[in-house]
């Protein structure tokens, strides 16, 4: 289970629309609104996040 980048609280989970396109939504939804089409864009926004923004200050 993957939670959520945005609320922390919920897990991401995949449905496929009527085109069979993947979209990665929050269990949480609709009070979080996060959706992604695919893990690799959530894994490059998790990496980002991780960056630190002050260097020295990663524990
Ligand atoms: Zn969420």
């Amino acid at each position: 289970m993957v939670s959520c980048p945005q609320c922390h609280q919920g897990y991401l989970q995949e449905r496929e629309d009527t085109q069979g396109n993947l979209h990665i939504t929050c269990s949480e939804y609709p009070a979080c609104r996060f959706e992604s089409v695919s893990w690799e864009a959530i894994y490059e926004d998790a990496a980002r996040f991780r960056h630190p923004v002050s260097p020295g200050q990663m524990s």
